[in-house]
């Protein structure tokens, strides 16, 4: 038997008191029974791909959804809508949908989680009216812990559906979960980089736009880079920029390359300022980049080359640069108008800890993604406020160094959270209505009375219940 479950880059583990692999609907409704009339305490997980461990609890039972069941997906083509049970992968949905000729309305920059596991966590991507993946759920279908199977749709009972959308498996297991997709479409992307200065100026031209941006906070002494992407929709076909495929040499030996690079890295964090230094100063004397994106491609989001990162040579800057496969990432939400005095505030912070005794560096760069607003994820972190999603790395190491990071931003900011990446302090719900707090505990109740149900919600789970 498995002793622990581990989440992503095994950077927290928990030991469960067992760990279920149901495979249907029949299965997942007899093992709740039992749990309850043992008085078990248990919770869900996906792909067990949140950073903050919301997902993985000591002493529970632990319902994984691991892929080998629950996978049915149907497209209805009257609605354009798909429905998908709780085993099924953000990747096995896009694939599914392509040869349709539709895609999701957003999703995340990666691909393996649980379409529910990453919606029920308000997982986003960057837009206007859908940046919250969650809002595009137009039904679903929940087990109480008494089994019981309720559909709630948003034509009949959306006030509940509001809560369970991004419900982080606080209020009862979704089985299935119905979203809206739309028609393939092209984008011309657009990318600059300048100095932080300029930011204000930039975010107020692409108002209109979807838009994300980077920050390099050790690229420059006084005015840190940022590298911006704003999306254009293009209303006429337009051919898309050409790729070659991967190349096995050249992929193996740039592979090589990188994986070089991280090891270094890690050893010696203090070369972190010199590398944005260098890429900063190459960078900022190159012209504005325009992309054509793909109409059929899976990740345009965040990789705006026509096919996967990954049927391509790796790119090796960027791969110098990026986070996923290295890093641990806090990430928190603010409105709108508190974007540029955070990361003014953010960048000030590096500068305080670098020189510090043992010296401490954020890993990479900053992530910013404008997230606009949800009217239907009430416990999302942008409900009814325009807002940002800004996200922080560093190394697996430094955790307690992220804490206290997050700790101190939210002394001077109003951050409400990101249920799968902030670490779940008290403050994280100062910022939400109590309204919408007390409403959430009332479904609570009303779905799981005996709050045997138990994800981890460190700091939150006196305050929820
Ligand atoms: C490499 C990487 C990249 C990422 N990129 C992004 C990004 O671009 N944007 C973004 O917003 N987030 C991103 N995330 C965060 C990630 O999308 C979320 O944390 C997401 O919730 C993970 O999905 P999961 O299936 O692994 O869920 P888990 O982490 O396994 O579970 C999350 C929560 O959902 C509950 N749960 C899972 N399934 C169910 C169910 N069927 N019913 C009820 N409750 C359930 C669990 O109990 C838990 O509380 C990224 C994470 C990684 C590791």
């Amino acid at each position: 038997m498995q002793d622990y479950l581990y989440s992503w880059l095994n950077i927290h583990k928990a030991k469960p008191a067992r760990i279920e692999f149901p495979k249907t609907v029949e299965e997942l409704q007899s093992l709740l029974r039992s749990l309850k009339q043992q008085q078990q305490p248990y919770n869900f997980i996906g792909s067990s791909h949140s950073y903050n461990a919301i997902q993985l609890v000591d002493g529970n039972v632990a319902i994984v959804f691991d892929g080998s069941g629950l996978k049915n997906i149907e497209y209805d083509y009257i609605t354009h809508e798909v429905s998908v049970e709780a085993g099924v992968t953000i990747e096995e949905l896009k694939f599914f949908l392509r040869p349709l000729g539709r895609q999701l309305l957003t999703s995340g920059n990666f691909m393996k989680q649980r379409v529910i596991g990453g919606v029920i966590t308000g997982t986003h991507g960057y837009d206007h009216e859908s940046a919250i993946m969650a809002d595009s759920i137009t039904a679903a279908k929940l087990l109480t812990e008494d089994g019981e199977l309720i559909e709630i749709t948003e034509k009949e009972d959306e006030e509940t559906l509001k809560y369970l959308r991004v419900s982080f498996g606080y209020l009862g297991v979704l089985v299935s979960a119905t979203l809206k997709t739309k028609p393939n479409e092209q984008f011309r992307v657009k990318q600059q980089i300048f100095p932080l200065s300029q930011l204000q100026e930039k975010i107020d031209q692409a108002a209109q736009q979807p838009h994300a941006l980077t920050m390099f906070p050790y690229s420059d002494r006084e005015d840190p880079y940022v590298g911006f992407i704003s999306l254009e929709k293009l209303k006429r076909y337009h051919p898309p920029k050409q790729v070659n495929l991967a190349t096995p040499l050249i992929s193996n030996i740039s592979w090589a390359i990188i994986k070089l690079f991280w090891k270094i890295d890690a050893r010696v964090p203090q070369i972190r300022p010199f590398v944005q230094q260098l890429i900063g100063r190459l960078a900022v004397n190159r012209e504005t980049e325009i992309i054509i994106t793909s109409p059929d491609d899976l990740d345009y989001l965040y990789d705006y080359h026509p096919m996967l990162e990954s049927e391509r040579n790796p790119s090796l800057a960027r791969r110098f640069l990026s986070s996923n496969f290295t890093a641990y990432n806090v990430a928190v939400f603010v409105p709108k108008a508190q974007l540029v005095p955070l990361l003014t505030f953010i960048y000030k912070l590096g500068q305080e800890f670098r020189h510090q005794t043992p010296p401490k560096f954020f890993k990479n760069s900053l992530g910013v993604r404008y997230v606009g607003q949800s009217k239907k994820c009430a416990m999302a972190g942008n409900y009814l406020l325009e807002s940002y999603a800004v996200e922080l790395f560093f190394a697996t190491q430094d955790l307690e160094f992220a804490e206290k990071v997050q700790n101190r931003i939210a002394e001077h900011f109003p951050i409400r959270p990101h249920w799968g990446k902030t670490i779940l302090k008290s403050y994280a719900l100062k910022h939400i209505d109590p309204k919408v707090i007390q409403t959430f505990k009332q479904k609570r109740q009303e779905y799981v009375g005996s709050g045997l149900l138990k994800p981890n919600l460190g700091e939150l789970e006196s305050e929820l219940c």
